[in-house]
């Protein structure tokens, strides 16, 4: 007989392979913000991959999730969350929703998180996800988030989980003063360097975070053809 408070075997093992995640990959691959490791700890990546993808889950890479898109592998999604330096009060923009797990992530982080995706499709399943899974601070836009999101401005931090050609210029006027951007720039789609941008005043101060490669951020202000479709 199951006892009503034992969890299902199924979900005990992810709980498992997500404190090993965190652990090996995260810790033990240089993330040192411990409010970032114990988000990374509480939200439960098998609930935003594909179901045939379960076994690959807690895996130390990024996962197809439809429409050529994929979720990042999840050291990516510390190391953004981690660069934008977040203590729990802030209204952060992520731009490129995906699967909906770095937004899961940063509402753990941050007070209030706007998620823009372009793909209509992705955006309407991770906003059911997200909802179903009550991560009540996240809010689901569906548009070209090379443009920012206006209406929701100013933002103290914006985070692109998408590689772009250059600085998106709507990110910068959105900024609050002090805030930060974080976004991977290169001038090849699929090979990037992070960059942490911090707003003073008229200055916008950058610092090189390492290579990445991200699918391309396409838009007004991001490289102009379809890639992936
Ligand atoms: N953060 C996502 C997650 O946790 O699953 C992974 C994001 S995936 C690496 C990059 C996403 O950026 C894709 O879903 C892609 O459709 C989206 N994207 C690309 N250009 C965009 C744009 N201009 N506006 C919004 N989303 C965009």
């Amino acid at each position: 007989m199951t006892l009503a408070t034992s969890k299902p075997p199924e979900s005990a093992a992810f709980a498992d392979q997500r404190s090993r995640m965190v652990e090996f990959q995260l810790r033990g691959g240089g993330i040192s913000d411990e409010r970032v490791l114990e988000a990374m700890s509480k939200v439960p990546r098998e609930e935003f991959v594909p179901s045939d993808m379960l076994d690959c889950a807690y895996g130390d890479c990024p996962l197809p999730i439809g429409a050529g898109q994929t979720i990042s592998q999840p050291f990516t999604v510390a190391f953004m969350c981690q660069a934008l330096k977040l203590s729990g009060d802030e209204r952060v923009l992520e731009v490129g929703t995906g699967s909906g797990y770095a937004a899961a992530v940063l509402s753990l982080l941050a007070k209030e998180v706007f998620t823009v995706e372009r793909i209509g499709r992705l955006a309407e399943r991770a906003k059911a996800r997200l909802l179903q899974l009550h991560y009540d601070n996240v809010h689901v836009f569906t548009a070209d988030g090379t443009l920012g999101l206006a209406d929701q401005a100013p933002f103290d931090g914006i985070v692109v989980t998408a590689g772009a050609p250059e600085l998106p210029a709507p990110y910068v006027t959105q900024l609050r003063e002090g805030g930060r951007i974080v976004i991977p720039l290169g001038c090849a789609p699929f090979d990037q360097c992070m960059y942490r941008y911090t707003k003073h005043g008229e200055d916008l101060r950058r610092e090189n975070l390492g290579g990445f490669a991200f699918v391309p951020l396409i838009g007004k202000h991001g490289w102009k053809g379809d890639f992936l479709r």
